[in-house]
């Protein structure tokens, strides 16, 4: 049998004192988009950094194609890339200099790198900007450079750790877009606080609450236990609530005052597109877009008891 692309055993870790991370097991054995959701401070970071050999574990293990991460770094890291929750982006470089940097600090013969450049370069869409200074680029490009150099050295397993964190909705929906294609040819691990994440990227996903597993299963698993689905959108030059309402895929919108609606939909990610493409079309000047937080805090309130009753 081969091994499993990434296996956490019995993983869990402590700062001082104060265990972030408790009994962490699981596996992943195939192509795909795989999602650790948790709010923030739930232990995500530290899951990934440790998957990442940054970061030693208290306890237990990770292993990467059976190749433990605390015992042979090197020969793990070969089959990893990794972006941290803060891109190591640097700023003075232009995108094919860091990119060749970050390949070089892979550890590539320096004889592919031009080409594994190039090749990163394409699939993020960046090859036009690679003469440019990255502190000159928008949020989201940076954020496709930093996915660039998690893949240039063509690793089977990629760690992104909350990749559309304080991009815009635009940016956001082009980025997620990125991660699916690339997860048709590697596995990709991201995390997110954010549900919607997880339901418009991710395979299978498991969620993280006070640094304990409360769930794992398909998307579709952990749809059953949403209740309501909405959400808050502001519009700087809104339509009528009924011409909102006329979009495919909306349910029902109810107006809240101070250009805000709560819109319900059947499904989350086509009822984002239509209305970013509405907004886009006919100049409603999106400002935000959000699944509504109430119903996020249910499930993780829904989520964490059960966690906690089949502990006991
Ligand atoms: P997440 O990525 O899900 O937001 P983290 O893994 O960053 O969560 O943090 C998990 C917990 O560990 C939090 O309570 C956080 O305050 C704590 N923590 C994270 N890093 C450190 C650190 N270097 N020293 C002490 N506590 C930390
Ligand atoms: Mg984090």
């Amino acid at each position: 049998m081969d091994q499993p692309i990434v296996k956490v055993d019995e993983l869990s870790h402590r700062y001082a004192i104060q265990w972030a991370v408790r009994d962490i097991n699981f596996e992943i054995n195939g192509k795909g988009v795989y999602g650790l959701l948790g709010a923030n401070g739930s232990g995500k970071s530290t899951i990934m950094n440790i998957m990442c050999g940054i970061l030693k574990q208290t306890q237990g293990n990770v292993y990467i194609k059976g190749i433990s991460v605390s015992e042979n770094p090197v020969e793990a890291k070969k089959h990893l890339g990794f972006l941290p929750q803060l891109a190591p982006l640097h700023p003075d470089l232009t995108v094919e200099e860091y990119l060749i940097h970050a390949a070089n600090m892979r550890l590539m013969p320096a004889k592919s790198i031009s080409d594994a450049v190039k090749k990163a370069m394409e699939k993020c869409d960046i090859l036009h900007f690679r003469k440019r200074l990255i502190r000159n680029l928008s949020g989201g490009y940076k954020q496709r450079v930093g996915i660039a150099q998690a893949i240039v050295h063509n690793p089977e397993f990629i760690i992104l750790d909350e990749p559309t964190n304080g991009l815009d909705p635009n940016q956001i929906l082009e980025v997620r877009y990125l991660i699916k294609e690339i997860a048709q040819e590697h596995t990709v691990l991201l995390s997110t606080h954010i549900l919607q994440e997880v339901q418009a990227t991710c395979d299978h996903i498991w969620m993280i609450n006070e640094g304990r597993q409360v769930f794992s299963g398909t998307v579709e698993d952990f749809d059953n236990y949403l209740i309501p689905n909405s959400l808050i959108v502001v519009l700087m030059a809104p339509p009528s609530s009924a011409e909102l309402r006329q979009l495919p895929g909306i349910d029902e919108v109810e107006d809240l005052g101070n250009k805000t609606f709560k819109i319900r939909f059947k499904e989350s990610d086509e009822a984002i597109k239509q209305i970013v493409n509405a907004s886009v079309e006919k100049a409603w000047h999106l400002r935000e877009i959000r699944i509504e937080k109430t119903s996020m805090d249910s499930v993780f309130a829904e989520l964490s008891k059960k966690g906690k009753t089949k502990k006991n």
